[in-house]
C-alpha cells in the first residue's frame, strides 16, 4: 500500500525516531509499504518518519528497482564505520523541487536488523554511502536542508514557507 510522503515542516520529520522493539506483522507491513512507496515516488531511499512513523526503519535501493539485489532494509541501524568526505547534489522526497550540495562521508558501514530480524551489515561508497547517511539523518529528525548553512538554506526555507502559505506545499 502506498503511503503519503510527508513534506518538510511536518512534525514527524523533525523529531528523532524510536527504536523498533520487535519485528511484528505491523512492522513487516510498514516495510512493504515503504518499499512500494519508495519505488512509486521514485526514490533511492525512504525512512519511516517520512511516512509519519516515528520508528528507526529505512529502505534504500540505489538502482531504484532495476537490480533486484540492491534493495536494503535496515531496522535499528547504526554506523560501524564512517570515513572520508564527498560533496554532491542531493534531494529528498520530502523536499520536492529542491536540491543542494551536501557534504557526506565517502564510505560507511551500517549495521542493523534485516526484515527477518537477523543482524546484517552493509558497506556503502559513493551514492550508497550518501543514501545511508541521508536516511540515518531522517531517523535523527534531520532533513538535508538542516545540513546546509547560510544563504542556500535560508533561500530554500523561505521558498518552502512561501509555498506553504500559498497552500502549494
Ligand atoms: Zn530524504
Amino acid at each position: 500500500m502506498l503511503r503519503p510522503i510527508l513534506k518538510y515542516g511536518a512534525p514527524a520529520l523533525h523529531q528523532p525516531a524510536e527504536p523498533v522493539p520487535a519485528i511484528t506483522p505491523e512492522i513487516d507491513r510498514l516495510i512493504d509499504d515503504m518499499i512500494e512507496t519508495m519505488y512509486a515516488a521514485p526514490g533511492v531511499g525512504l525512512a519511516a518518519p517520512q511516512v509519519g512513523v516515528g520508528l528507526r526503519v529505512f529502505v534504500v535501493d540505489v538502482s531504484v528497482g532495476r537490480d533486484s539485489g540492491s534493495l536494503i532494509v535496515m531496522v535499528n541501524p547504526r554506523f560501524v564505520v564512517r570515513e572520508g568526505t564527498q560533496i554532491e547534489e542531493e534531494g529528498c522526497l520530502s523536499v520536492p523541487g529542491f536540491e543542494a550540495t551536501v557534504l557526506r562521508p565517502a564510505r560507511v558501514v551500517v549495521r542493523g536488523l534485516d526484515r527477518d530480524g537477523s543482524e546484517h551489515e552493509r558497506e556503502g561508497t559513493g551514492l550508497l554511502a550518501r543514501a545511508f547517511q541521508h536516511e540515518m539523518d531522517h531517523l535523527d529528525g534531520q532533513v538535508f536542508v538542516d545540513r546546509l548553512r547560510g544563504l542556500r538554506r535560508d533561500m530554500i526555507v523561505r521558498k518552502i514557507k512561501k509555498l506553504t502559505r500559498a497552500g502549494k506545499w
